[in-house]
């Protein structure tokens, strides 16, 4: 059973890795004020002729890798929230599929961990 020093260590982990996803984010997103918790990308400077054709096609370009940076930076916001729930609801570090601890070492190398390391092989990767 993981001591109460411990969790408050890997909460603390958790808020830091928080803190600097959610500044990460906010180059490429802004907060979605409709639906709190989620982002939406922001649009890049458009200082773009319309008739050059090849400077609007990167703008759209980079428009793409802006979302998709944004889409993986939102999922991994979500899974340390998750785990910052757990900590609040006791349950952070047992693995929800067989309720067994998960080990210390795999919570240092990855605090959202959400499952022990057999049945993170067995789930696929989301
Ligand atoms: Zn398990």
């Amino acid at each position: 059973m993981l001591s109460k020093e411990k969790i408050e260590y890997f909460k603390k982990k958790l808020k830091e890795h928080k803190k600097e996803t959610e500044g990460q984010l906010s180059e490429v997103a802004r907060p979605n004020l409709q639906a709190p918790g989620e982002w939406e990308t922001t649009v890049p400077d458009m200082n773009v002729r319309v008739s050059d054709k090849n400077e609007l096609a990167d703008t759209f370009e980079e428009q793409e890798t802006r979302e998709a940076l944004e889409e993986n930076l939102e999922k991994h916001l979500m899974s340390i929230e998750k785990a910052l729930k757990r900590v609040d609801e006791g349950t952070f570090g047992i693995c929800s599929i067989c309720n067994k601890e998960i080990s210390e070492e795999r919570l240092e190398a990855y605090p959202m961990a959400e499952y022990c390391i057999k049945d993170a092989r067995n789930k696929p990767q989301t």
